[in-house]
């Protein structure tokens, strides 16, 4: 199952301060039992040094805890690859989740979860339903991050009437015939479109897909367009030219080649978007600006560079968090001392995300966004 933003809200809100432990670990398909293995013990070593040296009252139970799930960790091997498992650990709680994603491997404690890599990965990637059809078979695939899943197939062999050729001998009888023929071709193709039109619809309101990419040969993709839902016609996003009979593997291929350029024009669209909102001061650009509008409570929307990291200074209740802190480094709400954090940008989205605000990562297109790394488009 993958996880969702109200999965999040709730990781959000479990924040502790006795501490709250994130782990990453990710095992590529190709990876061996071994080289796995070896990397889950040195990941749970690290957490357990780590969680030595965070003063935590509820350590011991914790401990036993992490030592159990070191165990299950590796009895899971087989069941793992290419997705990444997202541990989530504090005192009297637990939950796990599986993204079929790579996200960098890393094991983290901190008053709060560090959730920035999901919260992105959830954003980012939208969920594809992909239609393939020609005149008498569709199929119908699911495409999220970079698996293709069949859902459904069809083949209607409509049986077309029998004409006798007896009425083909005079010319009127013929040309009533083959007129005839045409138009009941013509119906049980549209009856074709309209029941595979169905099944889309069907899929989306199951909520399989929240975004539609059509594949045929050039001159039929259009045919089946006013048989989609409004609703699908709106969230039709792509278009590919493929024949329905190519083995899978390359309708997979053309299908990631589309989805990419999808997500591609989407970044430069909103990078674009951006730049246009700063130029009428609806944007901010930079973390110092950013932060102040986070202070504002004025984000609408936060984008942020895929590997931007930065080191900062926070409030353990959340108050606070800045680039330096205050001479004084204390929070100006509780008056707690602040602490350094190594991904202040994490604690930003997480911030902008409680505000109401989309987070939206740049990954295909980093170079364009590199000298600011991090904007935001403003409320008013
Ligand atoms: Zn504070």
């Amino acid at each position: 199952m993958f996880i969702d933003h109200i999965d999040l809200k709730n990781l959000e809100n479990k924040r502790d301060s006795a501490g709250s432990i994130t782990l990453y670990l990710y095992s590529s398909p190709q990876e061996t039992y071994q080289a796995y293995r070896m990397k889950v013990h040195s990941l749970f070593d690290e957490l357990k040094k780590k969680l030595k040296k965070f003063e935590n009252k509820k350590n011991k139970t914790i401990t036993e805890d992490i030592a159990a799930l070191e165990e299950k960790t590796i009895d899971s091997f087989a069941e793992k690859k290419g997705e990444t498992f997202c541990i989530f650990i504090a005192s009297d709680f637990k939950k796990i989740v599986k993204v079929p994603i790579k996200l960098k491997d890393q094991v983290l404690i901190n008053d709060s979860f560090y959730l920035l890599p999901l919260t992105k990965a959830i954003n980012q990637f939208n969920r594809y339903g992909i239609l393939v059809f020609n005149r008498q078979k569709a199929c119908f695939f699911t495409y999220f991050i970079d698996k293709l899943k069949e859902e459904k197939s069809v083949f209607h062999d409509y049986v077309l009437p029998n004409i006798k050729e007896s009425s083909a001998t005079d010319s009127q009888g013929s040309q009533w015939g083959s007129k005839n023929i045409a138009n009941k071709e013509e119906e049980t193709y549209n009856r074709h479109l309209k029941e595979i039109a169905n099944i889309v619809f069907k899929n989306f309101k199951a909520k399989k897909f929240d975004k539609l990419i059509l594949s045929s040969h050039e001159d039929k993709i259009n045919s089946i367009k006013p048989y989609l839902h409004s609703y699908l016609s709106s969230n039709l996003v792509g278009e590919f030219t493929a024949d329905i009979e190519m083995p899978e593997n390359k309708i997979r291929k053309l299908a990631e080649q589309t989805v990419n350029s999808i997500r591609k024009k989407n970044e430069l669209d909103k990078i674009e978007e951006l730049l246009a909102a700063h130029a009428h001061n609806k944007a901010v650009l930079g973390v110092n600006s950013v932060l102040d509008a986070i202070r504002g409570k004025n984000i609408k929307e936060l984008v942020i560079n895929d590997d931007f990291t930065q080191a900062g200074f926070a409030c353990a209740k959340n108050h606070f968090i800045a680039f330096s802190g205050p001479e004084d480094n204390l929070c100006p709400i509780c008056s707690q001392e602040l602490k350094k954090v190594e991904h202040l940008e994490s604690q930003i989205a997480d911030k902008s995300f409680k505000q109401g605000a989309n987070v939206y990562s740049i990954i295909t297109d980093k170079d364009r966004f590199n000298k600011y790394n991090i904007g935001a488009l403003l409320r008013f």
